[in-house]
C-alpha cells in the first residue's frame, strides 16, 4: 500500500461542559439545559464548519442522556448525521471509571445510549468509545454481545503513569478517571481482534475489532487536545512524522470552544486548552490535518471497518 493511502479516521468525542465539570469535580456549578443547548449549537456549528472546510466526514461519539433530554440537541446530531458524519456510542451518562461498574451497569450504559441514537438517527451505532479511555475485557465482550463491530478506547502512552501521578498531585483526592482500566504498553498500535479472555491479546478468529488510539514512536499521546497543548514546533514535527499502519485522530468538541464563550463555565479554566482562543485552535487543527494528509487519506470509519472485516 503506498504511503499516502494509509487510512486516517477523524473522531470527535462530544463531551459537554457538564461532563467536564464532573471530570474536574466542580460539582457546585449550576448549568441548565438552555445553556447546554447553546453550547451544543455553537460547538456543533464550529466543528461541522471545520470538517466541511477540510472535506472530511467525522465520527461523533455522543452521550445518551444529553441527547435524550433535548430536542434541540437531537436536531443538531441528526443534522451532522444527515451531512454524512457517523454517530456512535459514548455511553449513556459518561461515567468515569466504566470498568468499576458491574456487568449489568456497563450493559445499561451502552444499551441506553444505543437506543437513543437509533431513535434519533434511525441507524444503530456499531462503534464505541469509553469515557476516559477506561477499558477492560468485559466491556469489549458486552459490546460484541450487543451487536457492536468495534471499540476505539484502547489507549496507552508514556503519559498514562505520569497523568495518574500528576492528577493525584494537583487534585488532593485524585480525579475519578485517573486510571485507564486494564491496559499497558503491550497494547498494539494496529487494528486487531481482541481475545475474549484478554482484550490486549489478539485472536484472529474473532469477529470484533479494536481500533487503538495512536501514540508516537516515543510513546507520547497523539490526539488533538495533546497536540494543541504541546508547543507548535513539537506538534508539527509529530504530525509530519507519525508513522502508523492507520490513524484515529481524536478531537473533543470542547476544542472548538474557549473560555470567552458564555456557555463555557469560568471554572473550567482548569482545562489545559480553554485559555487558547477557539480560532487559534481551529487554525492549529487545520495545520495538523494538512500535515497528516501528506501520508494518510481520510476515510469514513464504517468503510474502513468493512474493509478490515473482509480481510482475515
Ligand atoms: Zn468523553
Amino acid at each position: 500500500m503506498p504511503m499516502n493511502q494509509k487510512p486516517l479516521l477523524i473522531h470527535i468525542d462530544v463531551d459537554s461542559p457538564l461532563k467536564l465539570i464532573d471530570f474536574y469535580r466542580l460539582t457546585s456549578i449550576n448549568y441548565d439545559t438552555n445553556r447546554l443547548e447553546d453550547f451544543y449549537r455553537t460547538a456543533f456549528e464550529r466543528a461541522n464548519d471545520f470538517f466541511a472546510s477540510q472535506s472530511v466526514f467525522a465520527t461523533f461519539f455522543v452521550v445518551g442522556d444529553e441527547l435524550e433530554k433535548s430536542v434541540a440537541i437531537q436536531k443538531l446530531v441528526l443534522k451532522a448525521f444527515g451531512d454524512g458524519h457517523e454517530i456512535e456510542n459514548h455511553t449513556y451518562s459518561h461515567p468515569f471509571g466504566l470498568t468499576r461498574l458491574t456487568d449489568q451497569e456497563i450493559r445499561q450504559q451502552i444499551e441506553k445510549c444505543g437506543r437513543i441514537i437509533r431513535e434519533v438517527t434511525g441507524t444503530s451505532p456499531i462503534g464505541f468509545r469509553s469515557p476516559g479511555y477506561n477499558l477492560d475485557t468485559r466491556i469489549i465482550n458486552v459490546l460484541q454481545e450487543l451487536g457492536y463491530h468495534y471499540d476505539s478506547s484502547g489507549f496507552w502512552s508514556i503519559m498514562n503513569p505520569l497523568l495518574s501521578i500528576t492528577r493525584k498531585f494537583l487534585f488532593k483526592s485524585g480525579l475519578p478517571n485517573a486510571d485507564f482500566g486494564v491496559v499497558n504498553s503491550t497494547l498494539p498500535v494496529r487494528v486487531y481482534r481482541p481475545h475474549v479472555n484478554n482484550w490486549l491479546r489478539s485472536d484472529v478468529t474473532r469477529d470484533f475489532l479494536e481500533l487503538p488510539l495512536p501514540r508516537t514512536r516515543f510513546a507520547l499521546p497523539f490526539y488533538n487536545n495533546f497536540n494543541l497543548w504541546a508547543p507548535g514546533l513539537y506538534s508539527n514535527l509529530a504530525s509530519n512524522t507519525i508513522d502508523r499502519p492507520y490513524l484515529v485522530y481524536l478531537f473533543h468538541i470542547i476544542e472548538f470552544m474557549d473560555s470567552t464563550d458564555p456557555t463555557v463555565p469560568k471554572e473550567l479554566i482548569v482545562h489545559p486548552n480553554l485559555k487558547k482562543t477557539a480560532s487559534h485552535k481551529i487554525k492549529r487543527s487545520r495545520e495538523i490535518i494538512r500535515a497528516l494528509s501528506k501520508n494518510y487519506r481520510v476515510q469514513k470509519t464504517r468503510d474502513y471497518i468493512r474493509e478490515c472485516q473482509k480481510s482475515a
